[in-house]
């Protein structure tokens, strides 16, 4: 059995972690598997895999999740959304996993597929402090323990322009059993820092694994900007941009710059864990990891015994 997430994470101790995203067809998950496979001598703590808006990619999800664990050594963590989701749906999905070995789960409440008009009021599910409790509910039951892991949002979420409300609304997921959060990517590491620091004073301890993405292409940029509203990039950022002959490949090794000071701040500052959105391609992790001058994430912890 793999380990409990929430048993890798401690003090001084950051988790190491790559998302990826279920590929429609066969092929594309060979090839994602070829990523995976590089990632692999990385050593991450754990990977994750998105789940589709709506349950959209339900069995491609959980195919990716079981043939990931049982084809490699990593610990991999399906995202799991409620949206549009009965409970029975929900205990078939936990049924499946336990069944598997996975004992680690990200939470979340998802939006409606394309934003289409939802009803609320019909939903059996309508937060991600709903599922928490069903999961917790449903491992006493049946006697699993699942780590969980939850969404956190340092410039803040699009539908709570209250941020206070919106704390709130965080510390209930972190005492419904919540074990880590996992941010929604950032830029600017005093978002994080902030966010970190108003956690602490609402009394929210559990970590705080940082959501780093490499910005690959303006096009990248733009879809970014469109699925997670409210996200900012720096101007400085965008001056950095500006520079450049406009090619991919220059405004991807600009990404890749900014996405590696990012990771080496954070070190340095007591981060909880660095989480890369890999959009499902080894090569910019494996850069930013190369520039850091590290083979590996164990080498990503402060080490004593190299004497400078
Ligand atoms: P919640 O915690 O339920 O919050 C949603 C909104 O409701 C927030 O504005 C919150 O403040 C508010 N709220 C919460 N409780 C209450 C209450 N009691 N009363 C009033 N308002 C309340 N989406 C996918 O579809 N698939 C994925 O795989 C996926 N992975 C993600 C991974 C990460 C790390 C992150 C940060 C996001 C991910 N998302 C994914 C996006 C996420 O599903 C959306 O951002 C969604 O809108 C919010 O989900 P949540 O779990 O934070 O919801």
């Amino acid at each position: 059995m793999k380990p409990l997430i929430s048993d890798l994470i401690g003090p001084k101790k950051p988790t190491f972690s790559f998302e990826f995203f279920p590929p429609k067809s066969d092929e594309g998950a060979d090839k994602l598997f070829d990523h995976i496979t590089k990632l692999e001598d990385l050593a991450p703590s754990f990977v994750s895999v998105t789940y589709g808006a709506g349950g959209s990619t339900r069995q491609l999800t959980k195919d990716l999740v079981l043939r990931t664990d049982r084809e490699t050594g990593l610990t991999v963590m399906p995202h799991l959304t409620c949206v549009k989701h009965t409970r029975a749906d929900i205990d078939e999905i936990l049924e499946g996993y336990a069944q598997g070995g996975i004992r680690n789960i990200l939470a979340l409440r998802g939006d409606p597929p394309n934003n289409e008009p939802y009803d609320w009021n019909t939903s059996e599910y309508r937060y991600a402090s709903d599922l928490i409790h069903h999961i917790k509910s449903w491992g006493d039951r049946n006697k699993v323990n699942f780590a969980i892991g939850v969404a956190g949002f340092p410039e803040g979420h699009p539908s709570t322009p209250n941020r206070l409300e919106e704390m709130d609304h965080l510390k209930a997921k972190v005492e419904c059993g919540a074990d880590f959060i996992i941010t929604q990517m950032f830029f600017e590491n005093r978002d994080y820092y902030d966010f970190r620091d108003r956690c602490n004073l609402a009394g929210i301890r559990i970590p705080i694994i940082a959501g780093i993405m490499p910005v690959q292409s303006i096009k990248g940029m733009r879809r970014m900007a469109q699925l997670a509203l409210g996200m900012r990039f720096p101007a400085s950022m965008l001056r950095a941009i500006r520079r450049t002959d406009g090619s991919d490949e220059s405004i991807r090794r600009v990404g890749v710059h900014w996405a590696t000071e990012q990771s080496r701040d954070l070190l340095d500052h007591d981060v909880g864990g660095l989480h890369f959105y890999t959009l499902n391609k080894s090569g910019a992790t494996l850069e930013i990891y190369k520039t850091l001058g590290v083979q590996n994430s164990n080498q990503l912890t402060d080490d004593p015994s190299l004497q400078i």
